[in-house]
Formats: C-alpha cells, structure tokens, sequence
C-alpha cells in the first residue's frame, strides 16, 4: 500500500514562524534591556508547540521559562536540552513538592500555605536550597499573597531554608493604558520590592512592557506578543505574525439563488453561486462565532464565511472568483501576514490568546527556520 504524505492528506495546515518568535524576543528584550526577558510558553506555548518554541528562545538567548502547571513543567523539563529554569505559575499543589524538585521545576509560591509546605520540604535537606518564586497580588484578586499576608511576611523576613529567586505580580489592565489600575498596581509592586530588597523583581507581561520603563523592574514576562499578538491595542502591532493556517477546499458547487447554506439554513443566497467547503471547523479551534461573520483569502482576495461554522467544515462564498482558484485541493488562507490572530478574534468576537490556544490538534503542523 502507498501512503501518502501527511501534508497531503491533512484538512488543514498550521505553518509556524521559528525565526519570527525569535525575533519578536529579540525585539522585547531589547526594548527592556538592561532588564531580562523570560518567555512564558504556558498552555503548549499559546497552542504552538512547548518544546519546538522553547528550543528556538532558548538559542535566542531565552534562560527562563513559564508554564502554567506542573505537568507542563515536567514535560518541558524533559524536552529542553538547553540550560534553562522553568517555573509554575500555578503554584505548589499539596504534595507535590517531590515533584517539582525531582524535576528541577521552580514553583511560584501563592499563599502562606504553600510556602509552609516548600518550607517542609525544603527542611527535609535537599541542597542546593529549593528555589521558589514568591507571587504578590497587587490588584489581580487572582493568584498570590494578600497585601496582609505580604506585609506579616516582610516583618518577618524572607523564610528561611528556600533559594527564593524573584518576587512577582501581575497586571490586571496593561491592555489599557490609561487604567489608574496600572500606575497604582507599580507603586504597590515598587514598595513591596523595597521591602524584600535582594529579590529580583517581575511585574510586566506582554502588554506590561509597553506601559514604559517604570514597569520593567528586573526581568519581564511576556507570551503572547513572541506569538504576534498586539501588546498595544489600537497602536500598530510591531510584533511579527508567526502563524499562517491554510485550509484546503474538499469541495465546490454550484447553488440556486433561493437556497440555504448550512445548519439551521439561516444564510439564503441572493443570486446563483459558487461554494467552496473547506476542512477546518470548530473542533479544530476555528470558532462557531465566526457564523457568518468570518472570511478567509485566495490568491489575495478576500471571500466570506456563509452559514453556519460547523464542528469539521466551513463554507466559503467563492462566486466572485474564477474557477480555476477555487477549486477542490487548493488552499485558501485563514491566518496570514495580513490577517493575523487579532483581526480573526476581533471577527470572533474574542482575543488573540484565545484563538492561539484552542488551534486544533488535527492541524498538519511544519515549523519554519527550526535547525539554526
Ligand atoms: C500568562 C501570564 C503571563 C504572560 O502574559 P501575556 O499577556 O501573554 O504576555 C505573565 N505572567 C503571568 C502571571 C501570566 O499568568
């Protein structure tokens, strides 16, 4: 039996840019020089690989990474063969604190209870001191000690028997500018360091980075602009797009002015025309709210979603277009340079990060200036 080549047989084709998430960090490290620049490669790296992502940042000089959990630590812990720390944002779990040293994982330490238990642990004797991160909330009302819980600590000093590595908080609208939040979140964050001087310091993500200097503190965190999303909302995006996604066409027809397109046949079409049905469809993350609403390109131009997304195809109106582009096998383009992660959420009704992280797991997937 023949087989044929995966990129053959594949609905859909998601292409990623190695050589430009290296130099969307580049570009951020600069910007934020002298301070450093992590890279958070959380949730399969926003859904584009961990382990192809963190090898690229790590040649591009990249010494610390984030993940959310403990089970992405592990698993980029045994992926990255370059030096590199890795950290879990979601803390210290009960009982896993062998976890996280047997795989050289640093956790960010959220409440009293989990400093408590990275104490115990650390007690135990294992040297060099355990490291850990200490994650402050200024503002978030999510992850990290209250203001209280910070203070009776920094009367205390900085507990003992743990390498304690940074001290961090997170911003709750740095994709606002003008917020009083953010100004208020910094001063916050300010005092708190001057109180545990030696630790080095971390307050801005992505969008954190473009609030200016006075937010950079020592090191930054940024994820979502390495992968092209917009770090300033309504400026020109100076990030790189590194995601292309091309779905190919399975079938075009003819219809009759008067038909219906589609589930729930709510699209009616106003004159005869020319479908073209393409394999990609919510299960592979291209969201049901683009319903009528999204489009894609051909050649350059532009045709519209009609009808409903449905779970493994949608339809494109391709009636404008001569026959010999739209036609079954050829691609059209749903991510590209010009219309990225952002212009496809703004359509959808969501953000850059939420399109990134539910790409599909059906996508063929070939990454771009991998061996450098
Ligand atoms: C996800 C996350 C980041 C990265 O945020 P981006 O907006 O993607 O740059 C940084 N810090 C924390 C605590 C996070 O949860």
């Amino acid at each position: 039996m023949m087989s044929c080549d995966p990129a053959d047989r594949a609905g859909a084709i998601l292409e990623i840019d190695l050589d430009g998430v290296r130099a969307n960090w580049r570009l951020l490290a600069q910007r934020v020089a002298p301070a450093a620049c992590a890279a958070v490669v959380k949730a399969d790296a926003y859904g584009l690989g961990a382990a192809p992502i963190a090898a690229a940042l790590a040649q591009a000089g990249c010494r610390l990474f984030f993940v959310a959990t403990l089970d992405e630590g592990v698993a980029l812990r045994r992926a990255l063969t370059a030096p590199g720390d890795i950290a879990v944002f979601n803390g210290l779990f009960p009982g896993t604190a062998a976890e996280f040293a047997a795989h050289d994982l640093i956790p960010v330490l959220n409440d009293p209870g989990q400093i408590e238990e990275w104490q115990r642990f650390a007690a135990n004797g294992p040297t060099p001191l355990p490291a850990a991160m200490l994650h402050l909330d200024t503002g978030m009302a999510r992850l990290g000690l209250t203001p209280r819980e910070f203070a009776a600590l920094a009367d205390a000093g900085l507990p003992g028997g743990i390498g304690w590595r940074a001290l961090l908080s997170h911003l709750a609208c740095a994709d606002e500018p003008e917020h009083r939040l953010n100004a208020l979140q910094r001063d916050r964050f300010a005092a708190a360091r001057r109180r545990l001087p030696t630790l080095p310091a971390s307050l801005a993500a992505s969008c954190g980075i473009f609030l200016g200097p006075g937010y950079h503190f020592d090191f930054v965190r940024p994820g979502a602009a390495l992968y092209g999303v917009n770090p300033q909302p309504g400026a020109p995006n100076p990030m790189r797009q590194v995601v292309r996604l091309k779905g190919r066409i399975a079938q075009v027809r003819e219809i009759d002015r008067g038909e219906s397109v589609g589930y729930g046949a709510r699209h009616i079409m106003e004159t005869r025309g020319r479908l073209a049905t393409v394999a990609i469809g919510y299960a592979d993350g291209w969201p049901r709210s683009l319903s009528h609403r999204g489009c894609a390109r051909i050649g350059g131009l532009r045709i519209p979603l009609v009808g409903r997304v449905s779970m493994d195809l949608v339809v494109f109106d391709v009636s404008a277009l001569p026959e010999e582009i739209a036609r079954p096998g050829a691609f059209v383009d749903l991510l590209d340079e010009e219309y990225g992660v952002d212009a496809a959420a703004a359509a959808a009704g969501t953000i850059g990060y939420e399109i990134l992280t539910s790409l599909g797991r059906r996508y063929h997937r070939v990454y771009r200036g991998e061996s450098r």
